[in-house]
């Protein structure tokens, strides 16, 4: 079937005006100021009036406990798998999931499985080989060989550090896990990318500093997230971010209202600060545990994150920080994608894949489209996976 969304305000991310846009084959098959669709009569057409409406490219959310995550209260404490309709609620048609801060009683096997699960089920989705951990768990014994050799897996992580529950890898044992998944990454062609958990700990960035001074590695070769996890971290991710890339965390905000740097605001901030767009993403980090602690390492609070926590950020970077649409939807769309080198993604032009979102004056999803699919129709989420409500 085909899809025209007709004379809708088109953000490629870059505003381009009011188009007709043609859906075929799950790709973007044409971007025109009118298509006629008279000789293709006895086709079935899906016909979307797009006037009022803007369309922007689908979330990639870069960092998911799609398998579940969490635990650091005890067995009770651990989340499930992520549902479907929380990816669809909140936009995101390319997920990349991760197992988090149990790499002993979890295993990567699983996040591969519902990331295949979630394919099954029309989104896209990739993984991090690895946990918390170094060295990292697997899938076929070693990270490297993971990113060389199964498809769905993009790089590794995500390795936690700065943070009392990191696994402490000396520079050595860092280096060497990203020249490896580096070299793998490369003989794949995928980005073989390291993303990081960054912690608590005073001037978090440090041990990144430290690899990229004691070996080869270029900076980019880690992609730091929770960049916003507090103020201080923040500040310093104004000097990092020139050089390297930074991924803010949104879905602990609501939460943590006193520690983090509200998402929106730190883009902002960073974009005064002069770090160019292309270094700065937002992933939800949703489906993991947001536990809190106090100052002698007790757990005194858990709370889940949710990927639609991304979607309010995009809105309040529009109406509140008054960044342009156009700059605000990169950051979790262009930009991860980019980064994470998917084929394909991030961008609304023929030879792309159809992952677009019909947001109205409120920016409220009307229509989503994921791989050509309609997944979301007048606000109502139409797929739904097995067993969901
Ligand atoms: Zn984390």
């Amino acid at each position: 079937m085909l899809v025209v969304i007709e004379q809708v305000s088109l953000y490629m991310p870059e505003y381009v005006g009011k188009k007709d846009v043609l859906v075929a084959a799950g790709k973007i098959a044409a971007v025109e100021d009118k298509i006629d669709l008279s000789s293709l009569r006895g086709v079935d057409i899906d016909q979307v009036d797009g006037s009022g409406l803007v369309m922007v490219p689908g979330l990639v959310d870069s960092h998911v406990h799609i398998a579940g995550a969490g635990g650091e209260g005890g067995p009770a404490t651990r989340t499930g798998e992520i549902p479907l309709k929380e990816l669809l609620e909140a936009g995101v048609s390319s997920v990349v999931g991760c197992l988090g801060t149990d790499g002993i009683t979890r295993d990567v096997r699983s996040v591969l499985m519902k990331v295949k699960a979630l394919r099954e089920l029309g989104l896209s989705g990739w993984m991090y080989t690895g946990a918390y951990q170094v060295p990292p768990p697997s899938i076929t014994g070693d990270s490297a060989r993971d990113v060389a050799l199964i498809e769905e897996v993009i790089g590794a992580g995500e390795i936690a550090l700065s943070d009392h529950r990191s696994s402490h890898p000396c520079a050595d044992a860092l280096i060497k896990l990203a020249s490896e998944v580096r070299v793998a990454g490369m003989l794949a062609g995928k980005a073989g990318i390291i993303n990081v958990h960054l912690g608590d700990a005073p001037h978090p960035f440090q041990p990144l500093y430290q690899a990229v001074e004691n070996s080869q590695l270029p900076l980019k070769q880690f992609y730091p997230t929770h960049c916003n996890r507090n103020n201080q971290i923040y500040l310093e991710a104004k000097t990092y971010g020139r050089k390297g890339y930074l991924d803010l965390t949104s879905s602990a905000y609501p939460y943590f209202k006193e520690d983090e740097v509200k998402p929106s605001r730190a883009v902002k901030g960073l974009l005064e600060a002069g770090i160019p767009l292309e270094h700065i993403s937002i992933s939800s980090d949703a489906n993991g545990s947001l536990p809190a602690f106090d100052a002698r390492g007790n757990l005194i609070r858990l709370e889940k994150g949710k990927p639609k926590a991304s979607l309010q950020e995009i809105k309040d970077m529009v109406e509140q920080e008054k960044i342009p649409l156009e700059q605000a939807i990169q950051t979790v769309s262009t930009t991860p994608a980019a980064i994470l080198k998917l084929k394909g993604k991030g961008r609304l032009q023929p030879g792309f894949d159809a992952d677009g979102l019909l947001l109205d004056r409120d920016l409220n999803i009307r229509y989503m489209l994921a791989n050509g699919k309609m997944m979301i129709k007048d606000y109502q989420i139409i797929r739904k996976a097995h067993y969901e409500e």
